[in-house]
């Protein structure tokens, strides 16, 4: 086990309070879980659990008189009590034992000892406690070996893995989900029962499947947590627009590359380069429409024409399936997708002014964000080409630069907007404002006229006579 100073933290108010309550009360305390875990991988955990033998609610009040915390939220249905003290957030529970109804993960509860809170725990490394109470203050108890198995970065239930994870199907999202975020293996045993269980997750609600979902997505190398939601069958369940993109199809003797397997380098990728779960999240959804688009042509070999517009078209379903929000986020996710193609384009033919003005109109001020999917899509393996692919990327990234600067297009409107050409014009809402207005802003990102609004109203008018409308 690696040093931790137990003194220096039990020394806290916080835990000294605990202690003295426990005492007096004659109800034994324990820190319990997330926050025991936490302190020996030495990662931050502002959530402490405290468990007691006897009532949490009652407990949690005395230990909040004792700080002189006024703010203290009962949850009776549950038995907690929680509260906040120094930036931590302290949870009070009963110990309970739980048996399940196949219908749902929701368990009967009854009161129990400690032993029987760890044995409901789902993970060996979650069911360690350390004592608050007088005679062993500070020891471990640790009934399953968790701190051997931190040690060993494994992952094991402790008692048998099918029935926990039949019990309570959300804990293979969990156990799948901290393999990701602390680079764990699951126990052989462990991994084959969430195999054999996978359809049991259909009593798990959407929102509780996603929120996993998102904290894999969040984790440091987030390909972990995908190839063990692939291998076990998870994935085709509960997100199968990303498991149909794994396989390779041959004709001809010419194969397409893996889209799942390069997803999830993309998605590795971009990781290193930003924490946002949503450019995160176009990263995983930029290829999606490939199965749906994917056509071999004799002469051109495999072609997956549109899959950019496609997928764009796929992502607010996909985000309601997984109920993800629908709101500007999802939006977002939407618009890289659509443009994800866009800077590689750029990069093949000679870069003209009126394509980058074009590119940073429609990206507006998500055109960084659109660089870096861009940049993380190289996953080209000869290193020759990906040296060549980046140097193009720097060169649109300049040649962005140079246009956003003399011009200005970022969240850009065009200075002649519909009200004003029907009071120029005297013409009511219809096809012909569209047109016209569609005409100046083209004619700007195009480069025939300056943004400005003198040479917009020039231009407008000499349209409008075309069309035989008079000013
Ligand atoms: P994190 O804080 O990273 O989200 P965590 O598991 O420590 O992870 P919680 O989800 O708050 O945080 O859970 C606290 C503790 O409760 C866990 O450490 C574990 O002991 C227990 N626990 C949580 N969910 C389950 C579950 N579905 N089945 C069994 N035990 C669980």
């Amino acid at each position: 086990m690696p040093f931790i100073n137990i003194e220096k933290i039990l020394n806290q108010d916080i835990f000294k309070c605990t202690s003295k309550v426990a005492e007096e009360e004659n109800t034994p305390a324990f820190i319990i879980g997330g926050y025991v875990r936490d302190l020996i991988l030495n990662r931050e955990c502002k959530d402490i659990d405290i468990v007691v033998q006897g009532s949490g609610i009652d407990f949690a009040k005395k230990v909040a008189q004792k700080l002189n915390i006024k703010k203290v939220n009962y949850f009776k249905n549950f038995g907690t009590a929680m509260f906040n003290f120094n930036e931590l957030e302290i949870e009070f529970v009963g110990a309970r034992k739980e048996s399940y109804n196949r219908n749902s993960r929701k368990p009967i509860v009854e009161n129990g000892t400690l032993e029987d809170d760890q044995k409901r725990r789902d993970f060996t490394i979650n069911a360690l406690a350390i004592s608050l109470n007088k005679t062993n203050f500070g020891e471990f108890v640790d009934p399953f070996n968790g701190i051997s198995d931190i040690e060993n970065k494994i992952l094991r239930t402790p008692l048998d893995p099918s029935q926990t994870y039949s019990d309570d199907p959300l804990r293979m999202m969990r156990a799948i989900r901290f393999a990701s975020q602390l680079n764990f293996t699951i126990e052989e045993n462990s991994l084959k029962a969430i195999s054999e269980n996978k359809n049991r997750i259909e009593i798990v609600s959407k929102e509780r499947i996603t929120d996993e979902l998102n904290k894999i997505i969040l984790s440091k190398k987030p390909s972990v947590g995908f190839k063990l939601l692939f291998d076990t069958g998870l994935l085709a369940l509960i997100f199968p627009e990303m498991a149909a993109l794994q396989g390779v199809e041959i004709i001809d003797g010419k194969g397409h590359k893996d889209n799942f397997y390069h997803t999830l380098q993309v998605l590795d990728n971009i990781c290193l380069n930003t924490d946002n779960l949503w450019l995160r999240w176009a990263a995983i959804l930029h290829d999606i429409a490939k199965p749906a688009t994917k056509r071999f042509e004799p002469e051109h070999g495999w072609t997956f024409h549109g899959h950019e517009d496609k997928g764009a078209q796929m992502v607010p379903k996909i985000f309601q399936n997984l109920k993800l929000p629908l709101d500007n986020k999802m939006k977002y996710v939407q618009k890289l997708v659509h443009l994800h193609l866009r800077p590689i384009a750029l990069t093949k033919e000679e870069i003209t002014d009126s394509a980058i003005r074009r590119l940073l109109f429609e990206a507006g001020e998500d055109i960084d964000d659109l660089m870096i999917l861009c940049e993380a899509d190289i996953t080209s393996k000869n290193p020759e080409k990906v040296k060549r692919y980046l140097q193009n990327f720097k060169l649109v990234r300049k040649k962005l630069k140079e246009v956003e600067d003399k011009d200005k297009l970022r969240n850009w409107q065009p200075p002649i907007n519909g009200n004003e050409i029907m009071e120029m014009f005297k013409l009511k809402p219809g096809r012909e404002v569209g047109i016209l207005k569609v005409a100046v802003r083209e004619a700007i990102l195009d480069g025939i006229i300056k943004n400005d609004y003198n040479e917009a109203k020039k231009f407008v008018i000499a349209k409008a006579k075309e069309l035989g409308i008079n000013y």
